[in-house]
């Protein structure tokens, strides 16, 4: 690298997805006047920009950027959302909602839900979903935010549902306003250094060349770069996760209420989701090809959408998957040219945040990248994959569902070892593997394993308290207050035209 240290590095970010616009806010906004960031993107090729649901870090990365949530959410049309409810994933005809949130409290070091599967053993507990106020909240499409208390409205946290195509050009102006400069046009050339093979400019379809120090691939799943240029091998990931194909069309809303969580109901060759923006409904089924056609996944959809379609159905095709490395020489990629897992638990731009987050923490100062930096950076991306992949598949591993060869293939096929362990963990001990770093934390994993009908064989036998009544009063009060702030909480519509009208109103 030639940039000497005192210099500002020059980042050239290729792609204006959602991930090229995140990394180029991300990188002007907090790394200040160390780089000198340039976005190049090509109009006529465009994003990807289905969906979006999101997950709660994006609110830090809103905050950190000194964004005002207000107008970003009215910006982008967007909704609160308190997780995600999973309908006949573990066995047709029942649901579970995943939340941004706790199940009760420990008590005497002892998780919550020990004590909650000691009740239920003696008949004594309702549906742990009860003892979450993130899920009594949204079931019951209330919202309002968690406090930063201790108390019981700090145990939940939440995120957005927005249109991914308002938020790409929202912020675009913010990035402008950082100092991002913006360049229209198609890359139609990647020069190397003929010694290193770092990436040493980008060529335009007009001939114009974008010169940089450092590269992220932020172009899609044209990898142009990172798969292009440095063909970094991608690792399939589709004997675990076959879904590679989304079938995606909004509708109008027909309801009153707008629901704040996103819905995903298991479908014979897939799932289908369900995401309520301001405006309309984000609506899509993701199914694999081996199971069922485009055609028919395209039929399916537009026969559930609720209101009048506002477009016809549109397919996306993409495998599961990642990069063996996300950062290779002088390019790092974030994004879906780093490596796709369905949007089933909605991780892509939690993702690419991410990905933005470690490269500030280990950003190359003065453009010399230190080995050590790329691997680190390169082993926090891959844990962080990791983890969501093994999550994803615990939704269609621990089924019973036989209605289809879909299911049958994915309740019967051989996980990876790492999901495995913490599976037979779970159902040996009660207990969730742990882990301070990634995705899904223990309130997560319990949601689901529980939700999928995956229960423990034993818990923790400190719950055999010889006072087991003082332990049912104990969850029965905290259902009742879980119930009573509910009932305080203003309905999520209420809620979010409150806060409409308080910005229109804004000087
Ligand atoms: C069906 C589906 C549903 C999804 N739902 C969710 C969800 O609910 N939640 C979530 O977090 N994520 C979701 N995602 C993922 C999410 O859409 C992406 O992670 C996100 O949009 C980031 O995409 P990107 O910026 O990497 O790529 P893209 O949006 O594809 O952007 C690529 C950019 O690169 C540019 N480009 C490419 N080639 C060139 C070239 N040669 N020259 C110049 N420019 C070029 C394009 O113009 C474009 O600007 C979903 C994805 C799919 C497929």
């Amino acid at each position: 690298m030639s940039n000497p240290d005192r210099k500002p590095v020059r980042v050239v970010v290729l792609g204006g997805g959602t991930a090229g616009w995140m990394s180029a806010a991300g990188l002007a906004g907090l790394l200040g006047p160390l780089v000198e960031v340039t976005l190049v993107e090509s109009e006529d090729i465009g994003i990807v920009g289905v969906g979006e649901a999101t997950l709660p870090h994006i609110r830090g990365y809103v905050e950190r950027l000194g964004i005002d949530e207000a107008a970003f959410m009215q910006a982008t049309h967007a909704t609160y959302k308190l997780g995600i409810d999973f309908r006949d994933f573990g066995r047709i005809g029942e649901s579970y909602v995943h939340p941004f949130g706790t199940f009760g409290e420990e008590v005497a070091g002892v998780p919550f839900h020990h004590y909650w599967l000691e009740m239920q053993r003696q008949g004594r507990a309702d549906e742990i979903g009860s003892y979450s106020l993130a899920v009594t909240a949204a079931l019951e499409n209330k919202f309002r935010p968690p406090t930063t208390d201790a108390s019981l409205t700090s145990t939940y946290g939440y995120a957005y549902q927005f249109d991914a195509t308002l938020f790409g050009p929202f912020l675009r102006e913010h990035a402008r306003k950082l100092g991002v400069a913006r360049i229209e046009g198609k890359v139609v050339e990647v020069k190397q250094d003929g010694e290193s093979g770092d990436v040493t400019a980008l060529v335009l379809e007009n001939g114009q060349q974008i010169a940089g120090d450092l590269f992220v691939d932020c172009s899609g799943f044209r990898a142009l770069m990172i798969g292009g240029t440095l063909e970094e091998e991608w690792e399939d990931w589709s004997q675990w996760l076959p879904c590679d194909r989304a079938a995606a069309m909004p509708c109008e809303h027909v309801r009153e209420e707008i629901h704040p969580y996103t819905t995903a109901i298991a479908m014979p060759a897939g799932w289908r989701w369900r995401i309520p923006l301001q405006h309309r409904i984000g609506n899509g089924y993701v199914f694999s090809s081996s199971f069922l056609s485009e055609d028919e996944a395209c039929a399916v959809i537009a026969g559930a959408a609720e209101g009048t379609r506002l477009a016809d159905p549109r397919v996306l095709r993409f495998r599961a998957g990642r990069r063996r490395a996300s950062w290779n020489r002088n390019v790092i990629a974030v994004g879906l040219s780093s490596g796709f897992l369905e949007p089933l638990e909605s991780t892509s731009i939690y993702l690419a945040q991410m990905a933005v987050t470690y490269l500030l923490e280990l950003f190359p100062e003065g453009g010399r990248i230190d080995p050590r930096d790329r691997d680190e950076f390169n082993r926090l991306v891959d844990m962080e994959y990791d983890r969501v992949r093994d999550f994803l598949i615990l939704h269609y591993h621990a089924t019973t569902r036989d209605d289809s060869e879909f299911w049958n293939h994915v309740r019967t096929m051989r996980v990876p070892d790492s999901l495995q362990e913490k599976m037979t963990l779970w159902r040996e001990t009660g207990r969730v593997e742990k882990y301070s770093d990634g995705l899904f934390y223990d309130a997560s994993w319990i949601a689901v394993y529980l939700g999928q009908g995956l229960l423990p064989e034993c818990h923790d036998p400190r719950t055999r308290l010889p006072d087991p009544d003082r332990i049912a009063r104990a969850l029965g009060s905290l259902q009742q207050a879980i119930r009573d702030e509910t009932a305080a909480m203003p309905g999520h519509r209420d809620f979010l035209m409150s806060r409409a009208e308080r910005l229109a109103a804004a000087p």
